[in-house]
């Protein structure tokens, strides 16, 4: 079947004071229905602002879409849809999970009121109607005594119960994508691993495609199935998880694997960062942007930027190590596998 997203060339920038920032920078990837794909990078790299130019959330101005395409369900192309057309998409058919629900929740509506909105607006439910599916949303996201967790307001309720609502919000009407944008970086170990299973449990049990954004591959290992690594708003190498984990080529990817504390990991085993920072992207690098940073640059880095080269049928990287004439570089031995 057609996948759910095809993005192609996908190309976003910003206005600032300063200049033209290039956030993102010509990314392709597709995700296929069912399929729970990670995009991954340091902060900076373009995975939210990708998140969000699918989901047409993106402030415009001062960002806009420069180029490309982003094709959802096999016919609506997504960069080209009216504001209009775009929230009644993102009302119906796409939900999306933020870092910080108490950000994202309205304070002044309660939680029965923030989820039946869209279902009234978008979906045509009669008040009953979608108050019958808020209770029912609500316990599916493991919140108990729903019928009084509706009369609620977002901060009568803990951290962990506030991120649950929000995936209920996005859920509620039964999206065929979700994006979910670092959705458990603001909240505590135990709890993370609480939304987490949650999650997991959810892209089982119901139709929805799923965009993980993190940066920690904790939540990649135990949600994903395929991997996007992005770095200085391009995509440097994606595969299947094991592909990224145990076969990756790019050196950004061996970066992000020793520098990364995982949920399955001792929190003080010994991670190394990796060392500088990312290009500036009002001028983005004539070569490979991750030269500046990478232990193995050579000539060709700073000259050229390298094509992606596929590896396998779902594994492709971008490095001029993967050039046959390339000397040989063996993966280092603390990246695992
Ligand atoms: Fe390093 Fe060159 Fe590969 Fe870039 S292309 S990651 S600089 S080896
Ligand atoms: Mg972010």
């Amino acid at each position: 079947s057609k996948p759910i997203l095809e993005v192609k060339d996908l190309r976003v920038s910003f206005r600032t004071y300063a200049g033209e920032v290039q956030a993102v920078r010509g990314v392709s990837f597709h995700l296929d229905k069912g399929e729970v794909l990670a995009i991954v990078g340091e902060s900076g790299c373009g995975k939210s602002v990708t998140a969000q130019t699918i989901m047409r959330l993106i402030p415009s101005p001062p960002s806009w879409i420069k180029g490309g395409s982003i094709l959802f369900d096999g016919k609506t192309e997504i960069t080209s849809c009216s504001n209009s057309q775009m929230e009644s998409i993102r009302g119906s058919e796409m939900g999306m999970i933020f870092q910080d629900p108490m950000t994202s929740l309205n304070p002044t509506m309660t939680i029965g009121k923030q989820i039946t909105e869209g279902l009234i607006k978008h979906q045509g439910l009669s008040r009953d109607a979608a108050n019958a599916r808020a209770v029912e949303i609500l316990k599916l996201v493991g919140i108990s005594n729903p019928e009084g967790r509706i009369h609620q307001y977002p901060h009568e309720l803990s951290g962990g119960m506030r991120q649950r609502v929000m995936i209920a919000i996005a859920l509620a009407c039964n999206p065929k994508l979700l994006i979910a944008d670092e959705p458990t970086t603001a909240l505590d170990v135990t709890i993370q691993a609480q939304i987490i299973d949650l999650m997991k449990k959810l892209s089982e049990q119901t139709e929805a495609s799923i965009i993980v954004i993190t940066h920690d591959l904790g939540v990649v290992a135990e949600m994903a199935q395929r991997v996007v690594v992005m770095y200085a708003g391009k995509v440097v190498e994606q595969g299947t998880v094991d592909e990224i984990f145990y076969q990756s080529r790019h050196p950004y990817t061996w970066g992000l694997l020793r520098s990364v504390p995982r949920l399955d990991q001792d929190k003080d085993s010994d991670l190394i960062p990796i060392p500088g920072t990312p290009p500036d992207l009002f001028a983005p690098p004539k070569g490979c942007a991750f030269a500046a940073r990478c232990p193995y640059a050579m000539k060709v880095c700073l000259e050229n930027d390298p094509e992606q080269t596929p590896l396998s049928e779902t594994h492709a990287a971008a490095c001029w190590l993967l050039h046959p004439d390339a000397p040989k570089v063996e993966r280092p031995l603390e990246t695992g596998g």
